[in-house]
Parts: C-alpha cells; structure tokens; sequence
C-alpha cells in the first residue's frame, strides 16, 4: 500500500471534482473511500494468503467493490434529502473514482504484490510499468523508521504535490462553473 494519509490526501484531491458540494462531509466521506479498499488488511491476522482473492490487494482493490461502493454511498447520501437522479450518479462516480484511485496508486509501489483490479473475474495481481512510489510498510512500529521517511518522501512527490495542485486548481474552476 501507499500511506493511509495519502490516500486520503487523493481521495480530498478528487473529491473536488463534484463542485455542486464541496463539504467537509463529502471531502471526509472521499478520503475514507480511497482508504477503505486496505481494509482488507484485516486477512493477515486471518491467516488469507496474500495472493488469494480476498487477500491483501486483492478483490477490495478491484474496479467492481470501488463501483459497488460508489453505488451504496451515492444511495445512502442525504436520503432525507430531495437529490436528483443525476446529483447522485454525478456523487457516486466521484466516490468511485476515489475509490479506485487507491489500487491506481498501489500500482504505482514498489513492493508486495500487484493489485486484483478485474476481480473477482480475473485475479491476477496487476503492477503498472512506471513504480515511482516506495511501498509502505503494514506494520505502525516499521513505518517509523527510515523506511517510513522514505515512503513519506517519495509520496510527498508523487501524491501529495500532484493532489493538491488537482485540487487546488478543480476548486478554483469548480467555484466559476458555480457562479454562472
Ligand atoms: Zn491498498
């Protein structure tokens, strides 16, 4: 995995693409999106073999759980409230998005195995060509050591600075679309 922060750091990022509202609420719901697919973290103290589909990186990391997901949350969002059909689907794309922004950036690691993104139809665990971000540790205790300041390092390059420049510059458009 890449860091807990930065995946919520990316998840914040996209939020921003749905400008009709830009909450604390919905921005919360976001980073917890693109954190939840590690969740999964829970197999190894069950004993699941990483490689096996409900293992680590594998069918929470795929495309369907972060559609399915984006569509639980966008029907569960506000129910009291009167939304559109289409204020909701706009949502829960965005929250998909998020969702699978995780396994993009897990891609993106250096280490452990690549992400089940077309399970649980085909789990074979996918790594992207380019690997710029330094895989972080599972365990709090090795993430604060120099492996952890490398990770941090290498995040800080490649999600941080891209996230808030995205969401910097989604926000600012966001806020002219809304005027008009
Ligand atoms: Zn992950």
């Amino acid at each position: 995995m890449a860091s807990v922060i930065s995946h919520g750091i990316l998840g914040i990022a996209v939020s921003t693409l749905f400008y009709k509202n830009n909450s604390k609420k919905f921005m919360t719901v976001c980073a917890l999106s693109a954190a939840l697919p590690d969740a999964d973290a829970v197999g190894f103290w069950l004993g699941i073999p990483y490689a096996h589909m409900f293992g680590h990186r594998g069918i929470t990391h795929s495309i369907l759980f972060a559609v399915l997901w984006g569509i639980l949350v966008a029907f569960l969002w506000e129910r009291k409230k009167n939304h559109t059909i289409l204020y909701r689907i706009w949502l829960g794309f965005i929250v998909t998005l998020c969702t699978v922004s995780h396994p993009v950036l897990d891609a993106m690691t250096t280490g452990g195995l690549g992400v089940a993104f077309y399970s649980p139809f085909d789990n074979e665990r996918i790594f992207f060509d380019k690997r710029p971000i330094v895989v972080s540790p599972i365990g709090v205790k090795q993430f604060f050591s120099s492996w952890g300041l490398r990770v941090i390092k290498s995040e800080m390059v490649w999600v941080w600075l891209p996230s808030f420049i995205f969401g910097y510059l989604n926000y600012k458009i966001g806020k002219r679309l809304l005027k008009r």
